[in-house]
């Protein structure tokens, strides 16, 4: 089982020691000892087979004779858990007598032919479980020449070594280390990496721990913990700090998967053991799934949990996954808060009558709306889908005479950064001609960028109320011909026209003859017929420069732009005619009809409209005094 945890991974060791045909401790001299025959990490506390190393010290001890052959490593490792009998009294007595003998730089070999008469070792030995008689050792030394073990001859009887042997010894010895010296294949953490130079292993070490004491930190700041799950045996441990993010302590939950499962909230287990399935197969290069936990005092908290199989076995299964979780409920509510908000927006803009919009112009001059609201689909009969590319679709709609102060809106707006104005007229594939008014206030971004925030809203029925309006404000509601305001204003506009050395203009002022007869004759319905009747025929004798007026009760007033007195007089003759002419047909009767006409053209020099038409009245005067139906010039 391999755990996170806040210390760092087992740290690869070096070949520390390895023992081959070490007779079992406990044995009586002479006897054959047991044999574990293969090579051992010390420092990871496990056998690790180096069939070479362990070939080579089988072979030596055969070579010599003696009961084993074993490398023991340069300085004193953590020893724990030799199995296989190894006796650690002896090996401890072994490592520390070539310590002694090879300390110092000291590259001899050392060889005690009978330890029970030798008063140097004696004493060394005699804390070593079982009698040892014969120790040879020979130095082995690392890549920079550092000692890092040696290559021992052990036996139980007292025996000698002669100069062959010992430089037999030395030829295996410079085997024996070279082969420490390479690299085992055995997994990266159980590398037994030879010839390391302990002080800086050490300091390696250290900071490794420093390094994961950092990151320990780093993670648990970040709200953040680590688990590791043993997909065999279904054991899955966790860090202190993910413990934590659930409210539990240090020694709290268990180590089952099926526990883990049983924290899931109901409604998001199928779907994280789903992914946790997928990944397993390897259809997902990571499984990362977030959901929902149940913490130590029931409440669920959002988590995102990320994770790696690490190994796999040679059919590919699982057999180990690491992974971190992360605590994001206040993420998740943060989410949630905008997704509302959101939602928020998006309905009020909804609602409100009209296009609610963004409009974004980037530098290069394409345009889109990076926002529009659902009544995009009333005022342009679009969706926001479609504006989102660019205007062009918008653009097409645009009545071809608004066109040009449509673009120019956005040009003046964006140039001085004003509000965006404008009223124009669309034409829709459904709705026809209809009135749109806009309105948005631009904002520049560092990048040139410009966005409008604004409305378009339907114009149409407040255009047609106005121009009513207008309408009414400005015309005779009996005759539909101006009324007396609109008309002066008209020849007031005339005589600024002439001021300024336009083309003359007269004004003629025509007045029912005897009307109060027809009225008291036929009644006054029908006098306001005959009214109607006489604009009907001014209407079609006026030009589309010109304008006629009704000024008061039988008295019309026309203005004629442009005209000299002559052309004036011919136009005065022919409504005469008209008139008369088409005298009014009542039951059983017609109304005879005529009509007094004075006519005076506008001067530049006439005070206001009033003093042309004072005197085109004082003509009319003339004409009725002439004996009407009559046409007088002033
Ligand atoms: P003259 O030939 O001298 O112009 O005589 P007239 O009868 O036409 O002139 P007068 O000023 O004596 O009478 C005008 C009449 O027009 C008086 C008024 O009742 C009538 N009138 C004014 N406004 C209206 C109107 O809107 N409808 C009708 N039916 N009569 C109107
Ligand atoms: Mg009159
Ligand atoms: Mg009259």
């Amino acid at each position: 089982m391999t755990v996170p945890s806040p210390t760092p991974e087992a740290v690869p060791s070096p070949c520390e020691a390895a023992f081959a045909g070490v007779q079992e401790q406990g044995a009586e001299p002479g006897e054959p000892l047991r044999s574990h025959g293969h090579a051992i990490s010390l420092a990871a506390g496990h056998a690790t087979a180096d069939p070479l190393l362990d070939g080579l010290l089988r072979l030596v001890a055969a070579h010599f004779g003696v009961a084993a052959a074993c490398v023991v490593p340069g300085e004193a490792p953590a020893v724990r858990g030799l199995d296989a009998g190894v006796d650690e009294a002896l090996y401890e007595a072994l490592r520390v007598l070539t310590r002694r003998a090879h300390e110092c730089g000291a590259r001899e070999p050392l060889i005690v032919p009978d330890i029970s008469a030798d008063p140097a070792w004696r004493n060394l030995l005699a804390h070593a479980s079982k009698p040892l008689r014969f120790v040879a050792a020979w130095p082995l030394y690392g890549a920079q020449g550092e000692h890092v073990g040696s290559l021992c001859l052990i036996d139980p009887a007292p025996r000698e070594l002669d100069a062959a042997g010992c430089a037999s010894l030395g030829d295996f010895a410079r085997v024996a280390a070279a082969l420490a010296a390479r690299p085992t294949l055995a997994t990266s953490r159980d590398i037994e990496v030879p010839a390391v130079d302990r002080l800086a292993l050490h300091a390696e070490l250290e900071a490794l721990r420093e390094h994961e004491r950092l990151l320990a930190h780093a993670i648990a700041g970040s709200g953040t913990g680590i688990w590791d799950r043993d997909v065999v045996t279904g054991e899955i441990r966790y860090s202190v700090g993910w413990k934590a993010i659930l409210g539990y302590a240090e020694h709290e939950l268990t180590s089952r998967i099926e526990d883990s499962y049983l924290r899931l909230h109901p409604d998001d287990r199928d779907y994280v053991k789903a992914a946790m399935q997928a990944h397993f197969e390897g259809r997902t290069p990571t499984y990362e799934v977030e959901h929902r936990i149940r913490c130590k005092d029931g409440r669920y908290k959002w988590i995102c949990s990320r994770g790696k199989v690490m190994s796999r076995d040679v059919h590919g299964r699982a057999l180990r996954m690491i992974g971190t979780t992360t605590d994001i409920t206040s993420m998740r509510e943060m989410a949630e808060r905008l997704r509302e908000s959101a939602a928020l927006i998006t309905n009020l803009t909804n609602e409100v009558p009209g296009l609610v919009f963004q409009r974004r112009q980037l530098p290069g001059g394409r345009a889109f709306f990076s926002y529009a609201s659902a009544g995009i689909s009333e005022i342009y009969e679009l969706t926001p889908e479609q504006a989102a590319h660019d205007t062009a679709c918008i653009d097409a709609l645009i009545h071809p005479d608004d066109l040009d102060a449509w673009r120019a809106s956005f040009e003046h707006s964006a140039a001085n950064l004003t509000p965006w104005h404008l009223e124009f007229r669309v034409l829709l594939p459904q709705q026809g001609l209809r009135w749109r008014q806009g309105d948005a206030r631009p904002q520049r971004f560092a990048d040139g960028t410009t966005v409008w925030h604004g409305f378009i809203t339907d114009a149409t029925e407040r255009k047609r109320i106005e121009a009513e309006l207008k309408e009414f404000a400005s015309t005779d509601g009996l005759t539909r011909l101006a009324n007396r305001r609109h008309f002066m204003a008209r020849v007031e506009a005339q005589l600024a026209q002439a001021r300024r050395g336009g083309a003359g203009a007269a004004v003629m002022m025509c007045d029912l003859d005897h009307f109060k007869s027809i009225n008291d004759r036929w009644g006054h319905a029908v006098g306001d017929d005959v009214l109607r009747h006489f604009a009907e025929i001014l209407r079609t004798q006026v030009r589309a420069g010109d304008m006629a007026g009704r000024i008061g009760g039988e008295e019309f007033a026309i203005l004629l732009a442009p005209a000299d007195l002559e052309g004036a007089h011919t136009v005065a003759r022919r409504i005469q005619e008209r008139f008369a002419e088409q005298p009014l047909a009542v039951v059983g009767d017609v109304v005879a009809l005529t009509v007094s006409i004075g006519i005076t053209l506008m001067n530049a020099t006439d005070m206001s409209a009033e003093t042309a038409l004072t005197r085109s009245d004082f003509a009319l005067y003339r004409a009725k005094k002439g004996g009407r139906n009559r046409i007088e010039c002033a």
